[in-house]
């Protein structure tokens, strides 16, 4: 019987080398004997329309990363109904040469918060912290999961409204509301908030926030942070001192991951090895970036 002829798959970003999805994506292929390849392909922002007229139609899909999430949802043939709305795509699935743009960011997040914690959204006040591309997929999802309300608060207040603006014109029933990030808006939206997520840069390596209201959230309310590298940033440490229950971002990374697996084979991956697969990587990655500890002077004997 002839071999089946490898598929190509791949993540397409600028920087890219850094990326923990070939390690994952690869898990899942090797455990269901799928005939798929996943690997990194450096695009840079100048080759980016050349990459999605070219070489991308030679893959069977790909996800895309930072930074052309938003310019490759205008590049392809058609846009699924979250990519759409959204305005961002980070999987893209090539269909007898037309390129389907979707966005699994958001669904992954709800499904990470469900399989991590058992958390349902619907009916819930929810507090976004940043207004950038994530931000707005969250937005999206949690207002199509019904969520009580979405209070999107940014450093630039004017990107927390256009934010609001942009989602509430497609989901006018949603109860969505913009305000600065530090305040009385937060501080009002955090009293009865039951889910409190970081969007923001602010965790990444390790960095915090200078001051945060934490005496004004709601007690037993969810802290979410999206942030993956570290996985415990400083704003999950000081929630945690806090008693508050905590969820890590790489569960987002996973489920996306699970998601544009299943969008271009067909099959359901295991997401809990992809997890597992993930966090060995990251704890490596951690490992490497930490100071050498001292070693303790040896024991004198007597
Ligand atoms: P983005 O579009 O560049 O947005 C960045 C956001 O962070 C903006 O709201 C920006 O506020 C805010 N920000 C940056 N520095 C800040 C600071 N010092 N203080 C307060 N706010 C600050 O980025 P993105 O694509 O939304 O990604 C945001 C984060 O989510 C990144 O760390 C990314 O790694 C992570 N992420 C994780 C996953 C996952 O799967 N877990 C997926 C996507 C993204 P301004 O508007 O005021 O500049």
């Amino acid at each position: 019987m002839p071999a089946k002829k490898i598929q190509q798959l791949a993540v397409i970003g600028d920087p890219i080398s850094h990326s923990l999805s070939p390690a994952m994506q690869t898990a899942a292929i090797l455990r269901l004997k799928a005939p798929f390849r996943y690997r990194a392909i450096r695009v840079k922002t100048e080759g980016l329309k050349d990459f999605m007229r070219g070489k991308a139609k030679s893959l069977a899909g790909f996800n895309i990363t930072i930074p052309h999430k938003e310019t490759a949802a205008a590049l392809v043939d058609r846009l699924a109904f979250e990519a759409q709305l959204i305005g961002a795509v980070n999987t893209v699935l090539n269909k007898n040469g037309e390129l389907i743009g979707f966005n699994t960011d958001g669904a992954g997040y709800l499904m990470s918060l469900h399989a991590d914690k058992k958390f349902d959204p619907r009916g819930k006040n929810v507090v976004i912290l940043g207004a950038g591309g994530a931000a707005r997929a969250l937005t999206a999802v949690l207002a199509l999961a019904r969520a009580a309300s979405v209070t999107v608060a940014n450093r630039t207040p004017r990107r927390a409204e256009q934010l609001v603006r942009e989602i509430g014109f497609r989901l006018p029933k949603s109860k969505l509301r913009a305000c600065a990030l530090e305040g009385p808006g937060l501080e009002a939206s955090l009293k009865n908030c039951q889910l409190l997520i970081n969007t923001t840069r602010v965790g990444l390596g390790g960095s915090s926030f200078e001051e945060f209201p934490w005496t004004k959230l709601r007690r037993g309310a969810l802290v979410s942070d999206i942030v993956y590298s570290p996985r415990m940033t400083p704003f999950l440490k000081t929630a945690k001192k806090r008693k508050h229950p905590i969820h890590t971002g790489e569960g987002m990374l996973v489920y996306q991951g699970a998601l544009a697996f299943e969008i271009w084979t067909g099959l359901k991956p295991d997401a809990k090895l992809m997890q597992r697969e993930l966090l060995k990587n990251l704890r490596l990655r951690e490992s490497k970036r930490a100071p050498a500890k001292k070693k303790a002077p040896p024991k004198r004997s007597r």
